[in-house]
């Protein structure tokens, strides 16, 4: 697995890692055999949150007794982000997940409850052990600039942001952002969250030709273009084990510079959006 620091961290975390948004959607044994798959293929890196329904409490029952190995992630909902919300939410994901501490706790999206209480929050926990860091979702730069400023520089460990084939915005300004300044960009839904170029389409069909010349999967190619750039992580998420280690060996797919010109042939950049596209 390519590993990678995570923001200042000084924590290094593969490249590619596992969502869980939906994970309950999936018969219960079987999302608990996907995440524990990942898991021992290196995918170490566990994306959930509270609002993820019964995602936390699955990831729980997967990695007991893997805690140690695990980059274990999960988030607050905005309305709940006050300085004493931050630390009641955090307290009910950790007896969800069975353990005594995260390692990164981010804010779902920028909501109405002022930043600085929710960073205050945030660095309580920190102070406290229950997290070894925080960080962001679905920020835009002006929302980053203003948490850099209240935070300091090295507070924030990530932005978490939508970034598949089909929705490079970040490319424009978040990623520069946040290579800038030492925050780890994650990628989520790389797969188009379920809405997947298909064969039959000429992008479905150029990720075919690639993987076919490096005998990987088209979901593996997007995977290894997704991590192409130093400093960013991916999430996908899966209810099925041989898919987890499907997205695993996408790790090993090193892409030419003529396969990423053809991706993004494909897939082109497209414009700088107004606002920073979420799901
Ligand atoms: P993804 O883009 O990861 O796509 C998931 C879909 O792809 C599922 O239908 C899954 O089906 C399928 N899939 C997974 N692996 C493969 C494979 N190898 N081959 C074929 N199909 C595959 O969607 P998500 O929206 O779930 O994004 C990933 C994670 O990002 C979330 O789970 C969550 O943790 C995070 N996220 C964060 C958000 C935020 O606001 N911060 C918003 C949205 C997501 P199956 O399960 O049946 O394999």
């Amino acid at each position: 697995m390519r590993m990678r620091g995570f923001g200042a961290t000084g924590v290094r975390v593969p490249a590619i890692g596992q969502g869980t948004w939906r994970l309950d959607d999936s018969d219960r044994g079987q999302a608990v055999a996907a995440l524990r798959a990942g898991v021992d293929a290196g995918l170490t890196h566990v994306d959930t949150a509270e609002m993820y329904g019964e995602a936390e409490a699955i990831v729980g029952e997967a990695i007991r007794g893997l805690r140690e190995e695990v980059f274990l992630v999960s988030k607050v909902m905005p309305g709940n982000a006050t300085r004493r919300g931050v630390a009641r939410a955090c307290e009910a994901s950790l007896k969800r997940l069975g353990t005594d501490r995260l390692d990164c706790f981010l804010l779902h999206w920028p909501g109405s409850h002022p930043l600085e209480d929710t960073i205050a929050g945030f660095e309580d926990l920190r102070r406290d052990g229950k997290i070894l860091s925080w960080g962001l979702s679905n920020f835009d730069v002006p929302a980053l600039d203003r948490a850099l400023a209240i935070a300091g520089p090295y507070r924030i460990a990530c932005n978490q942001v939508l970034y598949h084939l089909g929705e490079r915005a970040i490319e424009h300004a978040v990623l520069p952002w946040c290579r800038h300044n030492g925050v780890a960009l994650v990628g989520y839904s790389p797969f188009g969250s379920g809405d997947f170029p298909s064969p039959a389409s000429p992008g479905g069909r150029v990720l075919a030709e690639v993987a076919g010349r490096h005998g990987a999967t088209p979901h593996g190619v997007a995977l290894a273009y997704l991590t192409r750039l130093e400093g960013s992580f991916a999430i996908p998420k899966t209810g099925r084990p041989e898919r987890a280690l499907e997205n695993a060996a996408a790790d090993a797919i090193a892409l030419s510079e003529g396969d990423v010109a053809a991706i993004e042939a494909q897939f082109p950049l497209g414009r700088r959006p107004r606002t920073l596209p979420m799901l």
